[in-house]
């Protein structure tokens, strides 16, 4: 299927690595512009390198902190008019309802909730003026299933989805729809950190940690960002038009819901 999107330009956040990545490559796959984000330069510039050399298309790298205000101006200001916009950041950290205060709350606000809320400022007044536009936040299986111990994510992405729900509806007269991507457990590195600690607290090895987590997975398997990837391209594509304000669940099944 041609999605429709060759030749526009997309704003990929955190994308050096994991999600971020298999969004950007599968958006450059269907002949999408990217500018791609993440924090860590080296890392950055390969992936940029990478996805040039094998999509052919236009790559800017731009190495900042996208939770800052500081890193949010200098990628805005890199990427100019974008047609699509995917938010994305490393998550917060695990503990229990105890350990956090008031500073843990803010620095997750800003990362998971405030971060991908002001990108959305930014970039959707061009594509409302442009009539057409999308937007796809990366957020978590935890707004639909609490995580227990990834309480500072469940509060700040149920928060951005609240955004998200009302917003959403307020743009898409103009063309420009906003959904975001859930996932569940997927094979990044984000997971390799979550397994580690599992795996530590559990006194198992990580190898065990995975294998358990894999388990409790009806498709038996940890996602990939390929997978990822090509279910944002279709949200980005020209056959998305219709689908607004949506929270889509890529979990293999994991959460056991009629609905
Ligand atoms: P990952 O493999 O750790 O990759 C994170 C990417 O984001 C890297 O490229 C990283 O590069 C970049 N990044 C992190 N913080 C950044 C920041 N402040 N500014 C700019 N770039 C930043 O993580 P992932 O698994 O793809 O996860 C992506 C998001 O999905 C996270 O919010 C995570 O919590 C959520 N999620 C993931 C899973 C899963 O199973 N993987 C499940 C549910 C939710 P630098 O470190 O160089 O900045």
């Amino acid at each position: 299927m041609d999605m429709g999107i060759r030749g526009k330009r997309a704003l990929v956040c955190a994308s050096s690595k994991g999600l971020g990545r298999g969004c950007a490559e599968a958006l450059a796959a269907e002949g999408v512009d990217l500018i791609l984000n993440a924090r860590g330069a080296e890392a950055l510039e390969a992936t940029a390198e990478e996805i040039r050399s094998t999509f052919g298309v236009n790559v800017t790298a731009v190495a900042a902190d996208i939770t800052t205000e500081d890193g949010r101006t200098k990628v805005l200001e890199a990427a100019g008019d974008v047609d699509i916009l995917v938010t994305n950041a490393g998550g917060p950290p695990p503990g229990m309802w105890t350990d956090w205060s008031r500073e843990d709350f803010i620095k997750a606000l800003d990362a998971n909730m405030l971060t991908p809320i002001a990108l959305m400022q930014a970039c959707l007044p061009k594509m409302m003026e442009k009539g057409w536009g999308r937007v796809v936040n990366i957020t978590s299986q935890s707004v639909k299933a609490p995580i227990a111990v990834l309480g500072l994510s469940n509060s700040a992405r149920a928060g951005l989805t609240g955004f998200v729900a009302g917003t959403a509806r307020q743009v898409a007269g103009k063309g420009v729809t906003i959904n975001n991507l859930l996932p569940g457990i997927h094979a990044t590195d984000r997971a390799d950190a979550l397994d580690g600690g599992a795996a530590k607290q559990q006194g198992i090895s990580l190898d065990e940690a995975r294998a358990k987590r894999a388990a409790t997975v009806p498709v038996g398997r940890y996602g990939t960002a390929q997978e990822f990837g090509a279910t944002c391209a279709f949200l980005c594509s020209a056959h998305g038009g219709y689908i607004v304000g949506q929270n889509i669940l890529l979990d293999g099944g994991a959460m056991n819901a009629t609905l």
